[in-house]
């Protein structure tokens, strides 16, 4: 491609005016030629950065998306979520946070978060079971004044409690029995 060309340049790098000798020339010398090669690397570098940190920034905000939402240290879960676990209704839930058998936080007055940790101490005891099958073992039950003294608690109160939570009855003789799990369950915070 050799010819006796001659044309007008500015140079991409310094900016200079020179003659080139083909079209295709876009640097006054080798050396600027160099140094723009260089500058590009480097921008090529900073925008591969920028990428891959945008890039990271999105996949960890799809990750939190999944992971349970985490308050501090301690995960939390939506009502929603808690009555799925515990296969009961949301009221019962809200009745569960009302009488500290579940620990909650109120992020404002309409949404409520509940403490999955406090959540693991219900999961071995089966409520929905207990009230379906209206079984319990009766060697691990209280009678229901074993419950007034324990918990001092007034009765009405109590049986008001029983219904609310459909705690299984059975009946022995005179006494009625209750499920003592249960019971510690919901009373375990209790304070009058
Ligand atoms: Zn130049």
């Amino acid at each position: 491609m050799s010819s006796n060309l001659r044309i007008k340049k500015v140079c991409q790098f310094c900016c200079d005016e020179f003659i080139a000798k083909t079209t295709k020339t876009k640097y006054c010398s080798l050396r600027c030629a160099q140094k723009h090669y260089k500058v590009r690397q480097k921008e090529k570098k900073i925008e591969e950065a920028k990428k891959q940190f945008e890039e990271q920034k999105s996949t960890n905000r799809k990750r939190s998306k999944k992971k349970p939402l985490q308050l501090g240290k301690e995960e939390v879960i939506t009502v929603q979520q808690a009555s799925t676990i515990l296969q009961v209704s949301r009221k019962t839930i809200y009745n569960m946070i009302e009488t500290n058998r579940l620990e909650a936080i109120n992020i404002n007055q309409r949404l409520t978060r509940i403490k999955k940790s406090s959540l693991d101490d219900l999961m071995d005891f089966d409520l929905k079971r207990a009230e379906k099958n209206n079984i319990f073992d009766i060697d691990d039950a209280y009678t229901i004044s074993n419950v007034l003294e324990k918990y001092d608690l007034a009765q009405s109160f109590l049986y008001k409690k029983l219904l609310e939570y459909g705690v299984p009855k059975i009946k022995s003789g005179k006494n009625v029995l209750v499920p003592k799990k249960m019971i510690d369950l919901m009373f375990k915070n209790y304070t009058k």
